[in-house]
């Protein structure tokens, strides 16, 4: 076993109760876990700060002088513990609240201390509320450092006295046990073309940086180091399912399909549905398995593109399946479908969690025999007991929704696996597809069907609503339909955005019946309800949807021109995107209102600001990803990718992302099994990451 397997209770300092802390704290069990627990800052702490030079706007300072006395103030819980400290130029109070007395006797007068903390100004004289404090002559680790690290620590850690400065102790233990003992882990070829710092230097680097510049190195080459593995590994992944793996092959085009185009389609396809569906034809009829990602903003028909992939499934003898993430959405899927298909015998059923015993034994039964071709559903279609007769293509709508874990399940269900087709409406930027998706096929519908209007977006504050009412109004007139969407059901005692009760009711007293009639639609109805509601605006019979943000995803209809969100400061940035999407998809011209209070965090502003310029999914994603960082945008959650990462930034190392793919897309053309005795440390390295990492490249 290699020293940094061992358990971590056995580092001098840690012992089995830290030790155990340290596992449920910080997911920390081996010297290895704890080598990579990197810093999250570093203060330079080469310089010292005179007590004259002090002024209330510093951050943190460091002083180094001598205690000249101690004072006990106040009782009970107030009690406090004030040190006066000096260091010649001046006094400055150092004040403890709490472990008075251990403080107290491990503190001498006229002794060297460096002192180290957030200097505060009260009444006259600077303080330092619970410093660092260190005897100046034991002050000197074994590893010097002129930039501390400064480490994440938990209350439960800090309460036990592990901080951030106990940490590092343990680092400093930690390094120099390792000492010559940290094997390289990129080839020497790699380092000396790329620029890059052995690991052992980077390590210890980053820990105990020995200068700005180093420490910029270190990160470098971590960085590289894991960005590189990620691209190699899905890299090979994706030569090996190209090269390698068999899928089936759905070689011809017949009745379904035929019969589908000459009476059923009820349009032209755009251009961008036509090359998306050949490059899906190629896929599929290659004889490897597809694994495709259909990207197209809302409404630009992607559905269209599902049905026609799945009619070809069938004309080869499979069943298809689509998965999405809401009821609604599969109920309206199913109703699009039946419409679509309307004269042809293709069996088509819908599968939910609300699908009664008797009918689910039906489905099970007719997939099993064959009978049932396509299956629609929500996550009820992963369950065990949904097995199908030759599943030859499964359509993963909305995929954002959906974790990795529940998409392996589906493409379990086969003894081979089927083709798969994800679709997403929310663009992904493009260093981030690398990552999250390095391993599909990416197709792009950038065309939105002929004849739509950009849909225009305002930005109104909460005291226009009377106005943007009349506007209303003149809309319903015309014959269109409106959606009012709210964050939240009920108020919430924090938060004083508008609810949707609240809302409800002002929107029924100004859009009384007969004239007008309103439906709602929230999380906490039940299916049936939910349905019901919804049916009466596809129908036409309500103006008015009022709708907390369950109507987000895919809910189609076309007459509605008109998408209000309530409190859009409340919502980010590829949700509103998302709703707005729900308008503008007939010939009429479509407005998004976004309502808020004057009161908008900078954030908030950029977001309305960015919704209001442009209608570009693409370019809305990538300012989403620059607001907010990788772990927020959608789709990053579900991979854990963002939080599995130690060091690298996927929102702010686009660039590098980019430069290592290229190297080791170039390493694996010249070595497609990293079988040269030069590349032997990546074969190796790779084994290592894929027995212990979630798999990023199987995403379905
Ligand atoms: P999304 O990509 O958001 O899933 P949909 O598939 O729901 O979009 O399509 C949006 C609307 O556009 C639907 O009403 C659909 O019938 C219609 N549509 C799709 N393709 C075309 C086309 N080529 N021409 C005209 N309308 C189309
Ligand atoms: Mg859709």
């Amino acid at each position: 076993m290699s020293i940094l397997q061992q358990e971590i209770k056995f580092l001098s300092g840690v012992g089995p109760k830290r030790a155990e802390l340290l596992n449920k704290e910080l997911n920390i069990y081996s010297f290895e876990d704890l080598l990579y627990y990197f810093p999250y800052k570093y203060i330079d702490r080469s310089k010292f700060y005179k007590i004259s030079e002090l002024n209330p706007n510093l951050p943190y300072v460091q002083l180094k002088g001598k205690i000249v006395g101690f004072e006990t103030i106040g009782g009970g819980r107030k009690k406090r513990l004030v040190a006066f400290f000096s260091d010649g130029t001046g006094t400055i109070e150092l004040l403890w609240f709490k472990g008075l007395s251990y403080i107290q006797k491990s503190l001498l007068l006229n002794t060297e201390y460096i002192v180290f903390g957030k200097p505060g100004y009260f009444s006259g004289k600077y303080n330092i509320i619970h410093p660092e404090i260190e005897n100046a002559l034991k002050t000197q680790d074994v590893i010097s450092a002129k930039l501390q690290a400064f480490y994440n620590t938990t209350e439960k850690l800090k309460k036990s006295f592990l901080h951030s400065k106990a940490v590092s102790k343990l680092m400093n233990n930690l390094l120099i046990i390792l000492k010559d003992k940290i094997k390289e882990t990129l080839p020497d070829y790699l380092l000396k073309k790329y620029n890059l710092i052995s690991l052992e230097d980077a390590l210890f680097n980053i820990h105990f940086p020995q200068n700005a510049d180093l420490l910029k190195k270190a990160i470098y080459r971590l960085k590289f180091e894991e960005l590189f593995y990620i691209q190699l590994n899905i890299l090979q992944k994706r030569s090996y399912r190209i090269h390698k793996s068999t899928g089936f092959v759905f070689s011809k085009v017949g009745d379904f399909l035929n019969r589908f185009y000459e009476n059923n389609l009820p349009f032209e396809l755009t251009d961008a549905q036509k090359r998306v569906l050949k490059e899906i034809r190629k896929d599929i009829g290659s004889g490897r398995q597809m694994n495709r990602l259909l990207q197209g903003d809302v409404g630009s028909g992607k559905t269209l593109v599902a049905v026609m992939s799945m009619l070809i499934a069938l004309d080869n003898g499979y069943q298809a399946c689509i998965m999405v993430p809401t009821e609604i959405l599969a109920n309206q899927h199913f109703d699009t479908l039946k419409e679509f298909l309307n004269g042809l015998p293709v069996s088509v059923d819908l599968l939910t969690g609300s699908t009664k015993t008797a009918a689910r034994k039906e489905i099970h039964e007719n997939l099993l025999n064959g009978e049932l071709q396509i299956l629609i559903g929500t996550h009820a279609l992963i369950e065990d007991t949904v097995k199908f007769k030759n599943l030859g293509l499964v359509v993963i709508d909305e995929q954002h929704r959906f974790g990795v874990a529940q998409r392996a399940k589906l493409w379990k269900k086969n003894h081979q696996p089927p083709h798969i087709l994800v679709m997403t409406a929310t663009p992904i930027p493009r260093t981030l597809a690398m990552t999250i998706y390095g391993d599909l096929d990416v197709s792009v519908i950038d065309e939105l069907p002929p004849g739509r209007k950009p849909i225009q977006t305002i930005h109104l504050y909460d005291s226009r609503r009377l106005r943007m009412f009349g506007f209303l109004k003149q809309q319903i007139e015309k014959g269109r339909q409106i959606y009012i969407v709210y964050p939240l059901i009920k108020e919430s005692e924090k938060m004083d955005y508008k609810d949707l009760e609240d809302g409800y009711e002002s929107i029924s007293r100004a859009f009384s019946p007969p004239k007008f009639a309103v439906s709602v639609v929230h999380g906490k109805m039940k299916p049936v309800e939910k349905d019901a509601a919804m049916n009466l605006f596809v129908k036409g019979q309500t103006h008015i949807m009022v709708a907390t943000t369950v109507i987000e995803v895919g809910v189609d209809v076309p007459n509605a021109s008109v998408m209000v969100i309530e409190s859009a400061e409340r919502f980010g940035l590829s949700q509103l995107h998302q709703l707005r999407g729900r308008v503008g998809r007939g010939a009429d011209q479509s407005y998004c209102v976004l309502m808020t209070s004057y009161k908008l965090s900078n954030e908030a502003r950029k977001r309305i600001d960015i919704m209001t310029k442009t209608n570009d999914g693409f370019e809305i994603s990538e300012a989403d990803l620059k607001l907010r960082g990788p772990g927020d945008v959608e789709g990053t959650q579900q991979s854990g990718i963002a939080f599995d990462l130690k060091i690298a930034n996927l929102a702010q190392d686009g660039q590098l992302i980019q430069y290592v793919r290229d190297i080791a897309e170039s390493i694996l053309d010249n070595d497609p099994d990293l079988k040269n005795t030069d590349n032997y440390i990546l074969a190796s390295q790779l084994k290592k990451i894929s027995n212990k990492k979630v798999d990023f490249s199987v995403i379905s």
